[in-house]
């Protein structure tokens, strides 16, 4: 390889890749961070907003949350059967600027087309991006972790990027600014992927072999569906179709567990695997658990959370209030002084001969949500007594969250991609992303239901999560010992 030619000594299509999703990121988070904040704002005053119940708001933003990653398992079908990995990235990236661009538009009718099209673009882009940097070390497997370590930098930097210039726009002079400046991220985003785009050689270039006759047959279904759902939500724009937005969302997190359940139980009957294969998928089952409830709990951070920053925090620092979004700069930045320490500590262990199993990593990973959820309720308690109060109890919740997620969330897909049978890896993502879907709308559910009284329905609903959590980080730690499978390290 010519050294003078990559990306911190890995191929340098990698840089291409980094930097896309550092802007699509700082698009994505930047923009969720307005959301709930957007729907529940006063509709009056200097900077109005939508007026909306906090459940309400709180389903909408969970259902947002959810199809994103759902949308990854269409997005990756897409890709690998006529897009290719490659033209689906732009073309999401480019859906993606469109959708922030129409959020922009001060007109309330473009709310939910605006979230459709981040919806839609997230989707060919998000799964497909990972897939590519899988791509690049087609004869570097030892590589290949350190990669994935590597761009999910990238999806912090963008997103602390975005909480810095999307909060602060879009709280402090106006929301529309805000969502815009996730459109012109994006749109550096799509600039950069063309210009650097050649980089990636032959990665994710070409769709998988079939027929040109299969190839378009299959383009119909696309467009078809495509047309299909812009006519229902066009009936929904002009008042024809009026959906409650919990039910909705209920509906919406019973089906994304039917169809996680079913796909699981069709690999594990109906695909032809081997007994590994089988044992394997068993564990992927479990580590699936951990992860969708450890996501509803993560995703309270632009939901639940992000209202107790704005209406029980004092955000006052020396004299100037920051933007209510700021406060979720704590988890990237924590991701970034952190991973390298998780990294170590993990390969410290190794050498011990005490690194942790993949189900005791994520039963880690939940046990600190749970305590950050106890942070919580303390917080909660002490504002009952008197409101606001001061920021580091946000703080301290998130770095809880933050080595959460890093005991789960890299080793997470790695690990789908390694455990995952063979024939199946193109949908291994996907899979993966299925259960950030269900954290996703199940964040929403409770966040509404926690936010529902004011601050008094706060703490039952986040002690009812860590119940949760621990029984399900026991259940992880108690079947590690059984399936033997899970005995190997993800790294
Ligand atoms: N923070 C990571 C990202 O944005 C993981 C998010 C998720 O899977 N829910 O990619």
């Amino acid at each position: 390889m010519n050294t003078s030619n990559t990306f911190f000594g890995h191929p340098i299509g990698l840089r291409t890749l980094f930097l896309t999703e550092m802007w699509e990121r700082m698009s994505y988070y930047g923009m969720r961070a307005l959301l709930v904040l957007y729907m529940t704002g006063a509709v009056s005053g200097f900077n109005p907003g939508l007026g909306w119940s906090q459940v309400d708001a709180q389903a909408i933003y969970g259902i947002y949350v959810g199809m994103v990653y759902f949308m990854v398992v269409p997005g990756g079908w897409i890709a690998d059967n006529i897009l290719g990995h490659q033209k689906a990235v732009l073309i999401g990236a480019f859906i993606i600027a469109l959708g922030h661009f129409t959020l922009a538009m001060p007109i309330e009718q473009s709310f939910f087309l605006g979230l459709t099209f981040v919806v839609l673009g997230t989707g060919l882009l998000k799964g497909n991006i990972s897939t590519i940097v899988g791509e690049l070390y087609k004869n570097l497997d030892e590589k290949r972790d350190s990669g994935y370590t590597i761009f999910y930098m990238s999806i912090n930097i963008g997103s602390t990027l975005g909480f810095l210039v999307c909060a602060y726009l879009g709280e402090k002079i106006g929301w529309h600014w805000g969502f815009g400046a996730a459109g012109i991220g994006m749109a550096f985003g799509v600039i950069q992927f063309i210009k650097h785009r050649n980089l990636l050689g032959d990665a994710g270039m070409h769709p998988n072999e079939m027929s040109d006759k299969k190839r378009s047959r299959l383009s119909t279904y696309m467009y078809a569906s495509l047309v299909g759902m812009f006519l229902v939500i066009g009936a929904g724009l002009m008042g024809l179709i009026t959906v409650d937005p919990r039910f909705f969302a209920e509906k919406f997190a019973y089906f994304l567990t039917i169809v996680a359940g079913v796909y699981f139980v069709y690999l594990f009957l109906f695909a032809g695997l081997t007994a590994s294969e089988r044992k394997n998928l068993i564990l992927l089952f479990l580590l699936f658990i951990g992860a969708a409830a450890f996501w509803a709990g993560f995703d309270q951070s632009a939901g639940s959370l992000n209202i107790f920053a704005r209406d029980y925090t004092d955000l006052s620092v020396l004299g100037f209030v920051i933007p209510v979004g700021w406060l979720q700069f704590a988890n990237p930045m924590f991701v970034v002084i952190f991973a390298p320490i998780f990294a170590g500590i993990w390969a410290y262990l190794a050498r011990i001969n005490l690194n942790p199993n993949l189900p005791i990593k994520f039963a880690i990973g939940l046990l600190f949500m749970a305590l950050s959820f106890l942070v919580m309720i303390i917080a909660v308690d002490i504002a009952l007594e008197s409101s606001p109060v001061g920021m580091q109890w946000l703080v301290l919740t998130y770095l809880f969250q933050t080595w959460g997620e890093l005991a789960l969330s890299p080793i997470g897909l790695s690990a789908f991609s390694r455990y995952g049978p063979k024939r199946y890896m193109g949908q291994m993502f996907g899979l993966w992303f299925l259960a950030s879907a269900i954290g996703g709308v199940m964040a929403g559910l409770l966040g509404g239901e926690a936010l529902d009284g004011g601050l008094e329905t706060i703490s039952p609903v986040f002690s009812f999560m860590i119940q949760y959590y621990l029984v399900i980080a026991i259940v992880l730690i108690g079947l590690s010992f059984i399936i033997k499978g899970a005995k190997e390290n993800a790294n």
